[in-house]
């Protein structure tokens, strides 16, 4: 069989990820191979800690990507900080909170799993009885939870886990970016990030960041391969090899120690993702996503839908429309894809087959692409019989987007 070249159709991606990488990011992807220990590349290294320390607001000395999905980011944190028995919090609210439970278990600590309904969060005060009563080592959280497209505060949680030598591990994949995270000021000891959100690169990476007080129980586990060290056997070794944060640390740091090879034109896309958030500024794209995140609300509601979930605890990259009364939801995104080229997104669990989810994030997250939606939306959920307001959504959308008059976003 002789294969034709590579020939894809165009798409508008309005879910919450994999999104549209910046045409930025894909032609710096197309730049030639370096090699890993080239004075040039080790700089564009350097270049991603420093641009990665400004999107997560922190001053750690330690901010660098894991090569992998964001999964492989949250997994490295967990195994490389929990030991056989360690007592660890996760209070879960959908689907990625049992991704962080199921980590936490298979790193061997005594999980304390919280559970609420999908759709909630947690009231904080609930927490703090949790943390005095189990008095954890870790709390793991995921901050904006795209299953249900609700935004857990993480600010007074990691205060009063820094009060009480509690560590908090939390999960930003869906939010740092494009909503606010402020690594330092909220007291997160660990935050991993993902590429393919909003920072509009393609998946394949995991940045995080942690702190001194992660880095000293990375100390204490420390041991290198046999080839490069032949003294540092360690009895509290981490488990896995690729995720051992302490033999990464060291590759990303001035002995560059060998551990895995980076992925050139991952780190080239990554890098200019983040110039390219450095250029628009961090709180201009934070500001520019709550904007469409909220015009695309004011369309959704002219139109008769019901947005699903409170509106309070509301991501603002992320919106679940629940399907109107007698429509399938398979049909509706089947019709989006095929008629219109955009993509929307399914729920899991509970929320299969009764929601369907809309994100608006990293370069997805345009003027242009929320007035498609909601037009392409509104012709969609008519032509499989159901009652919306014609004509009033992009309508409303489009006076949102008047009324903020110099506030416009710029794309
Ligand atoms: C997308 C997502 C993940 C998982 O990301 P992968 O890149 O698929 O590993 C984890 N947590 C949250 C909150 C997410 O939205």
């Amino acid at each position: 069989m002789a294969y034709k070249e590579l020939n894809l159709p165009s798409r508008t991606i309005m879910t919450p990820g994999p999104v549209e990488a910046d045409p930025r990011v894909l032609r710096a992807m197309s730049t030639p191979i370096i090699g890993q220990f080239d004075p040039v590349f080790l700089n564009l290294m350097d270049e991603v800690m420093d641009l990665s320390r400004y999107v997560f607001k922190t001053e750690n000395k330690r901010a660098f990507p894991v090569d992998g999905t964001s999964r492989s980011g949250i997994e490295a944190v967990l195994n490389s900080i929990i030991e056989p028995g360690d007592k660890v919090i996760v209070p879960v609210f959908g689907r990625f909170g049992y991704l962080m439970a199921e980590m936490v278990e298979r790193s061997g600590a005594e999980v304390h799993m919280l559970e609420t309904e999908w759709g909630q969060i947690y009231d904080f005060e609930f927490l703090k009885k949790k943390i005095d009563e189990i008095n954890p080592k870790i709390v793991a959280i995921v901050h904006g939870e795209t299953s249900t497209g609700r935004l857990q505060p993480l600010d007074e949680l990691g205060k009063y886990c820094r009060e009480n030598d509690v560590l908090l591990v939390a999960d930003t994949v869906a939010t740092t970016g494009g909503v606010e995270v402020k690594t330092d000021e909220w007291f997160i000891d660990a935050n991993i990030t993902g590429t393919q959100k909003n920072l509009a690169v393609p998946t394949g990476m995991s940045p995080l960041t942690y702190n001194d007080r992660i880095e000293s129980i990375l100390a204490k586990r420390r041991k290198v391969e046999k080839g490069l060290d032949y003294d540092s056997e360690n009895p509290r070794f981490i488990q896995s090899n690729y995720f051992d944060l302490s033999q990464i640390q060291e590759y990303w740091s001035p002995s560059r120690l060998n551990h895995h090879t980076e992925s050139t034109s991952m780190l080239y896309a990554l890098r200019e993702g983040l110039r390219v958030i450095q250029e628009e500024g961090i709180d201009n794209r934070i500001e520019r996503h709550t904007l469409h995140g909220n015009a695309l609300s004011v369309g959704l509601e002219a139109m008769g839908v019901k947005l699903f979930g409170e509106k309070d605890s509301k991501m603002p990259v992320v919106t679940l429309v629940e399907v109107p009364e007698g429509l399938d939801e398979v049909k509706i995104r089947h019709t989006m894809l095929h008629e219109f080229g955009i993509e929307l997104a399914g729920a899991f669990g509970p929320l299969a087959g009764k929601v369907f989810r809309i994100g608006n994030m990293g370069y997805s997250c345009r003027k242009n692409n929320i007035l498609h939606t909601l037009g392409a939306l509104e012709s969609t959920l008519t032509h499989h019989g159901a009652k919306v307001n014609k004509g009033d959504a992009v309508e409303a959308s489009l006076e949102f987007y008047k009324n903020l008059g110099d506030k416009q976003p710029i794309i």
